[in-house]
């Protein structure tokens, strides 16, 4: 029996686990974690019935505590509760689902803890991979990738040798503004950035889709889990989200993953492997898609996709500037304070005042946080 853990289980990636679980006998889940949706924690807790559930939000989580009562379920808040959600003895399996950077000291004591790490959560590897990958490899830990595209890249590395990848290929739908000009781009509302054309996700990451930050940010997180060079890491827009991904060889083969846009394969993917599982829904039919397309992202439209080669080039305390001036400006965007445009500026802002410390220890890396917040905020002022 698999034993998981699941932080973030209220959210978009968290709920499709929970269907998992509700689909295969072999796995239960032991603890549960989320920020404050007590309502969907009480059905969760009621159905699944974990050890215990941490609401990040305190007064929330002694409402939850009153209202499960009569179930025996230990139930904990804030940053010590997630720690012990994510170190709990009896899983053996963490699935990171929270949104954010919130996600890096829940990950590393999972990592400590030895649990096998299933990883959705990219903003914790952008901004602490070099600290996750060398304690996962020193505790024997396997970190298996979530995010569809890691997740195709990993399936097409299977069978093969590491040492012969001569490139990544990301593939990227280009979100609802592919098509759009720089001049349409000015009045895009959060209406319009929230239509994603083939995906149903979190908010935040919806927004990263539309602005292409989310394959800056999976650029970086592809640099940590494969150890390859930004040099070799290529994006390609496939607005059909049908290739979810591709590895080129030394030979000039390609290995690629396809298959209709579920987000419950690659999650099913990590909690398995290497076993694959029934999964039900559409399959593809080729004669019916007829063509696949690509094109070459806009980096002049995609400032913010940009920005994310710098970052990670520049490495240490950059990709946190980056990922925490991104946060904090998407959340101004979704209440509306700033345009679709400030996103990409405000990163900008914060990475050029920052100066970078190289190989920066977890304190180093909150305070990095901390400071793109401050400069996103006074930045953001003088835009109103
Ligand atoms: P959602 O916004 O749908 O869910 C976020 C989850 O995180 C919710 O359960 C939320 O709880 C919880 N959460 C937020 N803040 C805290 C906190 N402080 N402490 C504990 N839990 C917290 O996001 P998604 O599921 O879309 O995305 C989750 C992660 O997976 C992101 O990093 C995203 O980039 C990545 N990802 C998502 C994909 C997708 O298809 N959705 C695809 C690939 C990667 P509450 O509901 O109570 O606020
Ligand atoms: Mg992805």
């Amino acid at each position: 029996m698999k034993k998981l853990s699941i932080l973030g289980s209220t959210g978009s990636i968290g709920t499709q686990t929970l269907e998992i679980v509700r689909e295969n006998e072999d796995i239960e889940v032991v603890a549960l974690a989320a920020g404050s949706n007590i309502l969907m924690l009480e059905e969760q807790a009621r159905e699944f019935k974990p050890e215990l559930i941490c609401v990040f939000d305190e007064a929330k989580a002694k409402e939850l505590e009153v209202k499960i009562a009569d179930l025996n379920i230990k139930v904990v808040s804030g940053m010590d509760g997630l720690i012990e959600a994510a170190t709990i003895k009896s899983a053996d399996t963490v699935l990171t689902a929270v949104v954010g950077m919130i996600g890096v000291r829940p990950t590393i004591a999972a990592i400590e803890a030895k649990k096998t790490i299933a990883l959705a959560n990219k903003e914790t590897l952008v901004t602490a991979g070099h600290i996750i990958m060398k304690l996962a490899k020193e505790k024997g830990v396997s970190i298996l990738p979530v995010d569809s595209e890691h997740s195709a890249i990993f399936q097409s590395l299977q069978g093969n040798k590491k040492s012969q990848v001569s490139k990544i290929i990301l593939t990227a739908s280009g979100g609802p503004f592919r098509n759009s000009s720089i001049d349409d781009l000015k009045n895009v509302t959060v209406e319009d950035a929230l239509k994603h054309p083939n995906w149903s996700m979190g908010k935040k990451i919806t927004i990263d889709s539309a602005t292409m930050v989310n394959k800056g940010l999976e650029v970086i997180e592809a640099k940590w889990l494969f150890d390859v060079e930004f040099d070799d890491i290529d994006v390609v827009i496939q607005p059909q989200s049908l290739i979810h991904s591709m590895v080129e060889y030394i030979d000039g083969g390609i290995m690629a993953q396809l298959g209709t846009p579920d987000m419950k394969l690659p999650i099913q993917y990590a909690l398995f492997y290497p076993d694959r599982r029934v999964l039900g829904g559409k399959r593809v039919n080729f004669a019916e898609i007829g063509s696949i397309s690509f094109m070459k992202p806009d980096t002049e439209k995609f400032k913010g996709f940009a920005l994310a080669y710098e970052a990670g080039r520049c490495g240490g305390t950059m990709p946190t500037i980056y990922n925490a001036a991104n946060e904090l400006a998407v959340s101004k965007f979704l209440n509306k304070e700033i345009k679709y445009l400030d996103i990409a500026e405000l990163i900008k802002g914060a990475m050029d005042k920052h100066k970078v410390i190289e190989n920066p220890s977890l304190d180093k890396i909150l305070e990095a946080e901390k400071e793109a917040h401050e400069v996103v905020r006074s930045l953001s002022e003088r835009l109103c």
